[in-house]
């Protein structure tokens, strides 16, 4: 149609994916006109002035890397066509800052861009190693990108280390979870290997992927931190880490 020709001429004088001219051709059944639309104005705000590779494809949002004049960017981009978003629904429209949104897809999906931003700005304002939130408009979210040169820090489940380093890194991520709780007064409620990275360089965990992440006054909160400790545990036993599930809950809400 008329929108998407104008993108394609967009995209035939090179304004921006010059690097990969072929991810429009890839991605324009993922996406649908508005988003392509909504790339296209960050990239006019200079947010985003060349868009690289996909860091990942997941069941709810792709994840591209790119850079402006906020420096390396992650772009994570909710599908509005995601087959799965009704598992959105328990984490949103029960926490009570997004329980008057309307049910609709797309509402569900703009809600939880703009919920995956204020956790990033809470998390971080708590201390806690994780992306800068830059920006968010619709089912488009900007952060920082967490690596080095285009590379990704690797995920915890990626990384070798022994029995020294896991308990560097179990302590420092029982003490995010903590401020997290305490100073945020977030759960994150999808904490496993999988979504914390591990700046190796610095010895550091970054925690990812909080979308999901829901205020102590959600109704499922406690039973959401449980499973969060418990994803934690199983990962480290191979460690020979083994505290008890009570005490880490402790420890987590310690002030
Ligand atoms: P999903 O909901 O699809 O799991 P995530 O936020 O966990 O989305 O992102 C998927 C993957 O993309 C992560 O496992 C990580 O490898 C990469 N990623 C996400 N955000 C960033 C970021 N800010 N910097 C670098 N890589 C990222
Ligand atoms: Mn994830």
């Amino acid at each position: 149609d008329k929108q998407m020709k104008q993108i394609e001429d967009k995209r035939a004088k090179g304004r921006i994916f010059k690097k990969d001219s072929s991810f429009l051709k890839a991605e324009e059944n993922v996406f649908d006109v508005p988003t392509l639309k909504l790339l296209y104005s960050f990239a006019n705000k200079g947010i985003i002035s060349e868009l690289g590779g996909s860091i990942s494809t997941g069941k709810e949002a792709n994840v591209f890397y790119a850079t402006g004049n906020e420096g390396e960017v992650a772009v994570k981009i909710y599908r509005i066509n995601s087959s799965t978003f009704k598992a959105m629904d328990p984490y949103i429209l029960k926490d009570p800052r997004f329980t008057h949104i309307r049910h609709s897809r797309k509402d569900i999906i703009f809600a939880w861009t703009q919920k995956e931003y204020q956790n990033l700005l809470r998390i971080n304002k708590a201390g806690i190693r994780a992306p800068r939130p830059v920006t968010f408009d619709r089912n488009i979210l900007v952060m920082e990108f967490m690596g080095e040169n285009g590379i990704a820090y690797p995920s915890l489940k990626d990384v070798k280390m022994d029995d020294e380093d896991a308990r560097l890194f179990y302590d420092q991520i029982i003490e995010n979870m903590r401020r997290m709780y305490v100073r945020a007064s977030l759960v994150h409620a999808d904490l496993s290997e999988y979504n914390i990275l591990i700046d190796i360089e610095n010895e550091e965990a970054v925690i990812i992927d909080v979308g999901q992440a829901v205020t102590l006054n959600h109704p499922n909160a406690r039973e959401f931190l449980t499973r969060d400790i418990e994803n934690i545990k199983r990962f480290f036993k191979k460690y020979g880490i083994d505290e008890g599930t009570k005490e880490i809950a402790e420890r987590i809400k310690q002030k």
